[in-house]
């Protein structure tokens, strides 16, 4: 039982929910103070390094969403169509929460070799992931704020193959695409607050994917949205210690050169 039941059909939930949930978890941060003593960087060097404008940002959100959205429901309508069972029968709690966590690994495998490849291919480098890359300094709206191809390539292709792979219900995947979307949001946040419950249980956080976002770590720290083992198994795992700024706030410092 969920409390869309009735209303709308899970496929529909698997497709919008993921981008409303996006607009009010970022939407939540982008409304608070700016808190500089949680902040990962100064709002002058945000200024300085960042290329590009808010506006363009949340247009460039936008055309991701759309693309996602399309895709999203043919995948669903020819997973329906093939299932000769009819409507999905939902597995027990146990089981979901096993695919949901197997989901996480195909993502996580799926997103790391995407993601390192575009580092290292010159002309995808420069033509495509480049483009998240002009916010040197994350913030929470941007974390989706990609080159439609690679909005394609890494985020709905791996979340298709997770959903594909596990064999979880359209329902079980409302409720991955949602968490996979905060997750994402989260590492972007340029926020290191008290209390922040991904802090406490991912090493791969908002202060890891930092690491990545700036220019000595940009060979590093590719794995994501989820865990770090990629990166500790395939030597791009940067450390980096937390440090307080002598002006205030914080910063991620990446301990080898
Ligand atoms: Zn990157
Ligand atoms: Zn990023």
């Amino acid at each position: 039982m969920v409390f869309w039941e009735g209303y709308v059909s899970d496929d529909v939930m698997g497709t919008f929910a993921p981008i409303v949930v996006y607009w009010l978890y970022a939407g939540f941060y982008q409304l608070l103070p700016r808190l500089d003593r949680y902040r990962l960087h100064t709002e002058k060097e945000e200024e300085q390094k960042n290329l590009v404008t808010l506006s363009t940002v949340v247009k460039g959100v936008l055309l991701q969403q759309l693309v996602q959205a399309t895709v999203a429901q043919v995948l669903f309508l020819v997973t329906a169509q093939a299932s000769l069972l009819g409507v999905p029968v939902q597995p027990s709690i146990p089981v979901q929460i096993l695919q949901v966590f197997m989901a996480m690994l195909v993502m996580d495998t799926w997103q790391y070799f995407v993601h390192r490849y575009m580092h290292h291919n010159k002309f995808l480098y420069r033509h495509i992931h480049s483009q998240h890359h002009r916010l040197v300094v994350p913030y929470a709206v941007g974390a989706l704020y990609n080159h439609p191809l690679e909005g394609l390539l890494l985020d709905t292709f791996g979340g298709a193959m997770s959903f594909l792979i596990t064999g979880m219900t359209p329902r079980t995947a409302v409720f991955f695409f949602c968490f996979a979307v905060i997750k994402t949001i989260d590492d972007h946040c340029g926020l290191w607050l008290p209390g922040n419950i991904f802090h406490m249980f991912f090493q791969n956080n908002t202060a890891y994917h930092d690491i990545h976002h700036q220019l000595q770590g940009s060979k590093y720290n590719y794995s994501q949205p989820f865990f770090s083992v990629w990166d500790r198994m395939l030597g791009t795992y940067m450390p980096y210690s937390l440090v307080t700024r002598r002006q205030g706030g914080l910063e991620a410092r990446p301990l080898k050169d």
